[in-house]
């Protein structure tokens, strides 16, 4: 006898329960709007979950990685202040670089780094910032890549010491194959006179309102880690009689006339296909084309294998020590060292770790498949800490336990062609009049939550309002400061 595939329809599907999916959940909920959310991973948050770890009566809790929360647009702080209810504090910024076996402050402390460059090495620095000026400002030497963007702003020798060598550890290929993308995202506004007014203002104790988002020195965090907001989403949701399913994920998207009719899912329950008038979508991208029925033109499929992912490979170690460092992050340029970056999540919140106790999470970079992806916990540990022991940060004696996490699809690859290729799988995929396709993986874009929360947001209103509005331009703005203010139960320094 032949199983009939369950049914059941919604007015909008959402695909994706990161912040990008939740945060449309939310407003259409306020808008007292019908819709259904599915996840593929057993929690909500994405990216931007926190995981909380038990040990005997001890409870561990990590972020993906650190996870602070900014942005220029005080509506989202009063969204999340409406979700966490004053479960906020506001954090006291400190982060460095290790290099060398030596710290340097981020933002840079000029002093500090003279003193452990040496004189030599600073002469070599400014020798090669007089020689960009004139590479770059005299001679109009054009900013093709990622390389160009640092070098023009900083020179060889300071961009390679501190911001080449970390970027290629990221992206697994070199500056000059990077899109100067990367560097809008990642450094804007930042140069060598960015930072000395910064500096200056500090000696002279003034606040620099406009200083470059990478530079600002205070910023907010849910008290239980960033993946509270989600989680509590979720409960309001749920609260309010709407459905989250977890585990499930779409095997075929079916559309016809420039319209998704339905989309085919997996489940706990097994396979349903879920009617909908519109759907709200954060599928890597790649992903997404290979899952609409019928298939994209050969040309689409074709472009849509361009696009790369680097993933990343995490270990979150727990130690019976108070504290490793003052630092929220420490990152580590140099390619010798196989970690990217260590966050204490104690110096996040002190309830991410029980009293007495503390943890590190190490990022790796890597790519799906490659060794370091493939390596066991074990086989990472090893490599970890043998790494930690010889910078000084702890020692074997002091671990409690490891865990093993790995995230494909992390990081979109801003190569210098992806843009050409993404505009035109863009370009077929908005051809779709009922398709919002949102997120980082979504849109291939590097977000941070706030991008992807307004994302959801837009989507949503877009649906509320009847009229459908560009989701591109979300974060496309010139200005680009963390700022908002909250209420705060606490403040951590
Ligand atoms: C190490 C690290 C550090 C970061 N630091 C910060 C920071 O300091 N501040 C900050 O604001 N942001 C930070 N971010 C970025 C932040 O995590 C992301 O911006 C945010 O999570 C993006 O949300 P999203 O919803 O767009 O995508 P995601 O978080 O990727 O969520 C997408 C969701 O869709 C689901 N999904 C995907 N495909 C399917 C499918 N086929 N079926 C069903 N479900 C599917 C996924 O499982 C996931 O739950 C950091 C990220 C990382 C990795």
């Amino acid at each position: 006898m032949m199983c009939r595939m369950k049914k059941i329809s919604t007015k909008t599907l959402i695909i994706g329960a990161g912040p990008a999916g939740l945060a449309a959940a939310m407003e259409l909920s306020k808008a007292g709007k019908d819709f259904m959310v599915i996840e593929r991973q057993s929690r909500v948050g994405g990216l931007a979950k926190t995981y909380e770890f038990k040990e005997g009566d001890l409870i561990f809790r990590t972020d993906t990685g650190p996870h602070r929360f900014f942005s220029k647009n005080q509506y989202l702080y009063e969204f999340i202040e409406d979700i966490l209810h004053e479960q906020w504090i506001q954090v006291k910024r400190q982060t460095r670089q290790f290099i060398g076996g030596k710290f340097y402050d981020y933002p840079v402390n000029a002093v500090q780094a003279l003193r452990n460059i040496g004189p030599v090495r600073a002469i070599r620095i400014l020798f090669d910032y007089g020689v960009a000026k004139i590479r770059y400002s005299v001679f109009k030497k054009p900013i093709r890549n990622f390389a160009d963007y640092v070098y023009s702003r900083f020179g060889k020798s300071l961009g390679d010491f501190n911001m080449i060598n970390y970027t290629e550890k990221i992206w697994g290929i070199s500056s000059e194959e990077i899109h100067e993308d990367w560097a809008s995202q990642r450094i804007k506004g930042l140069s060598i006179t960015s930072l000395a007014k910064d500096m200056a203002m500090k000696v002279f104790g003034r606040a620099n309102k406009n200083k470059p988002k990478s530079l600002v020195d205070t910023f907010y965090y849910p008290e239980l880690g960033t993946g509270l907001i989600y989680e509590s989403i979720k409960d309001r949701l749920e609260s309010e009689g709407y459905i989250i399913m977890l585990n499930t994920e779409p095997r075929k998207v079916l559309h016809r006339n420039n319209r998704i009719r339905s989309v085919i899912c997996t489940s706990p329950d097994g396979e349903i296909e879920i009617e909908c008038e519109q759907v709200i979508e954060s599928v890597p991208v790649k992903e997404f084309i290979n899952l609409l029925e019928p298939k994209p033109p050969a040309r689409i499929v074709e472009l849509q294998k361009k696009l790369r992912y680097r993933s990343q490979a995490y270990l979150f170690i727990t130690l019976n020590q108070e504290s490793v460092t003052p630092d929220q992050w420490i990152y580590f340029p140099e390619k010798e060292n196989p970690i990217g970056r260590l966050s204490e999540m104690r110096n996040f919140s002190h309830a991410m770790s029980p009293v007495g106790k503390t943890s590190l999470f190490l990022e790796f970079f890597c790519t799906e498949g490659d060794a370091t992806w493939n390596m066991t916990a074990d086989e990472l540990f090893e490599e970890a800490i043998t790494h930690l022991e010889a910078c000084g940060f702890t020692d074997r004696s002091k671990v409690r336990t490891y865990y093993h996490i790995r995230e494909k699809n992390v990081y979109p690859i801003y190569d210098l062609e992806y843009k050409d290729y993404l505009g035109t799988i863009k370009t077929y995929l908005d051809k779709f009049e009922n398709l919002y396709y949102i997120g980082r993986p979504g849109r291939f874009r590097y977000n941070n939550q706030d991008h992807s929360l307004e994302m959801g947001m837009l989507a949503a209103k877009g649906i509320i309002d009847g009229v459908k509005y560009d989701i591109e331009s979300v974060g496309s703005e010139k200005e680009y400061y963390e700022s908002g203010n909250l209420k705060t139960k606490q403040t951590q320094s």
